[in-house]
Formats: C-alpha cells, structure tokens, sequence
C-alpha cells in the first residue's frame, strides 16, 4: 500500500507506506478497469498495488477518499495553510474570509499563517492591534492561528509540527512568504523547497502535473498552490451561510428554514451580531459574497 505522490503520462508513482523518507517511489500502471468505472486515481490517493516483473507496479485499488480538491487535482488533502502576511501586503480579512469560504465547502482544516511579523515595529500599537484582534477573531471561531517571522525563524517548528502526517496545500497571494515559509522549515530540503518555492509563489499556476513533496516527515505538501481561483462558481448561494463556521450553529435557530440572514424576520445571526457575538467584518464579508454570488448567477 501507498500514496500516490506524482502522475504523469499515463504513471502513477506511489510512495509505499513502508519506504523510508526520500526513498525513491514505484512507478505503475493503474488497471484498466478504473478507465471503465470512470475513477482514475488522483494524486494524494491512498492505494493498494502489486509489483510486476519489471520494479514497476500496477494499481490495483484505489482507498475510499476523505477529500478531492479540483484545483489542484488532488485527493485526501486534510490541512490549509493560508498565508497572509501582516505588512507589504498588508492583511486583507476580506481575501482571508473568501479563503476560508472555499476551504469549509471542502471540508478542510485551516491553518492561518501570519507572516512577516517583523515587519511591525514595536510602537507600532495600531498594527499590533489590528494583528492581534485577527488572531482574537479567528481562534474564537475555531480556527488555528500562528504568527511567523521567516527570516527570524518565529513559527517554523510549529508549523513544520502541524504538517506531521498531513497532506497540504499552501494557499495565498503571491509575495506573502509561501517560499520563505518553507525554506526556514525546511532548510535541509533546500534544492526542492526553492522549486517549489518557485511554483507556490508564481502568480498563475498551471496545476495539470501537481506533485506531493515529501516533507520528510511524514507530511506531504502539494506544490501548487490551493484556491488560487477565489471566484464562487462552485458554490450555490444558499451553502455560503454553512461556509461561515460561526454562522452554522446559530442559523438553527433562525425563523425560516433557509434564511439568508441578510432580512429575515427572527434571524439568530443578525441577533448574534447585534450583541456583538458576530464580529461585524465576518458579517460584512459574508453580505458582500452573497451579493456577489448573486450577481455571478445572473451573468451566466
Ligand atoms: P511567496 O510569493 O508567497 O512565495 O513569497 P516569498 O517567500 O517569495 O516572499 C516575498 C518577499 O517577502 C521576499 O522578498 C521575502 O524575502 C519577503 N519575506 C517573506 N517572509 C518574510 C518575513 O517573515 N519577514 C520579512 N521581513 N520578509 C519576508
Ligand atoms: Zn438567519
């Protein structure tokens, strides 16, 4: 058994579980009859194989799935690592809340990175603050929030700890210190973490030959980066509520069955935020997406 780390023309290269760390993969065929059931195997897929007489192998079964990401096309992927950094560019809550849309319809763990907190200068108290009601805001949600400074080293073993045993991708605007990020982790993986610094932090992506690097670690981590297309054409407007993880719960409770907390009468979640329970950006965020998904659904 194994892991489906790469595919290309027609291979799959499978990491066996038993290999030891930068062991070379198998090279192998899939059985034609996953062309038939019309389910090939994806990178990141979990899979039983036998050896043929040549060290290749064949695939002979693919293990139920826990996620399938399309962009990148990658399968049993559990962590996000959203990376947005706190200065140059400045933190958008807004980008990070469209982020963590796209990463509840998928059902993923998020993990959000603060880069660069270096950049902020000790009397700088209005950035300090503005950093420290994010990182309020996001933990009481329930999300994992970790500041780094690359250059100083700040997070790196605790990131390179979370992505024990993960399948990961890396998501952010480029220039926010994907790269950095993997090279203070990483700093013994030098000459792939710069090609794959290289990849994660282009700004286009074309994500047909995505590849899973061995962290050493028993993490994985795609190198291409996650959601680099934010728009909401996969979602249907009325999902965007469950997609905010605060909203969830409360939105129970509301009056009518599918409210879309935007007027309803007896709405839990404008309640919620009236009493300060809801934080007010989160809400903004939440009415300008469906505004915007709204008006998607008309151009197309
Ligand atoms: P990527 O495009 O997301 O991969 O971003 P890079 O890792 O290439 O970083 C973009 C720029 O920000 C580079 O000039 C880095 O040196 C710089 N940078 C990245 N992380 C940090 C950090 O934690 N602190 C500071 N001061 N600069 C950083
Ligand atoms: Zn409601």
């Amino acid at each position: 058994e194994g892991l489906i780390v790469k595919a290309l023309s027609g291979y799959y290269y499978v990491k066996d579980d038993e290999a030891l760390p930068g062991e070379a993969s198998v090279q192998c065929r899939a059985r034609g009859v996953f062309r038939i059931k019309g389910k090939s195997p994806l990178v990141g897929d979990r899979v039983t194989y036998a050896l043929t007489e040549n060290g290749e192998g064949t695939v002979t079964e693919i293990h139920p799935r826990s996620t399938e990401l399309i962009r990148p096309q990658v399968a049993n992927v559990n962590l996000a690592v959203l990376v947005f950094s706190v200065k140059e560019p400045d933190l958008s809550l807004n980008l990070l809340d469209k982020f963590l849309v796209h990463i509840e319809h998928e059902g993923l763990d998020a993990l959000i990175c603060l880069t660069k907190m270096d950049l902020i200068d000790e009397d700088d108290t209005a950035a300090r603050e503005a950093v420290e009601n994010a990182k309020a805001l996001y933990t009481s949600i329930g999300y994992e929030v970790l500041e780094t400074s690359s250059p100083q080293g700040v997070g790196a073993d605790q990131l390179r700890e979370r992505l024990q045993g993960e399948i990961s991708v890396f998501s952010g605007q480029s220039g926010v210190g994907k790269s950095s990020l993997l090279n203070a982790m990483f700093p013994k993986l030098d000459l792939l973490t710069s090609e794959i610094s290289l990849r994660l932090g282009r700004g286009r992506h074309t994500t047909r030959h995505v590849e899973l690097v061995e962290l050493g670690n028993g993490g994985y981590i795609a190198d291409t980066p996650g959601f680099s297309q934010l728009d909401f054409l996969e979602l249907g407007v009325e999902e965007l509520g469950s997609c905010f993880r605060e909203f969830a719960e409360l939105s129970e409770g509301c009056k009518f069955r599918g409210c879309t907390h935007l007027h309803e009468p007896g709405c839990k979640v404008r309640e919620a935020l009236e009493a300060g329970e809801v934080a007010e950006s989160r809400y903004k965020h939440y009415a300008a997406f469906y505004q915007e998904m709204k008006d998607k659904k008309r151009r197309y």
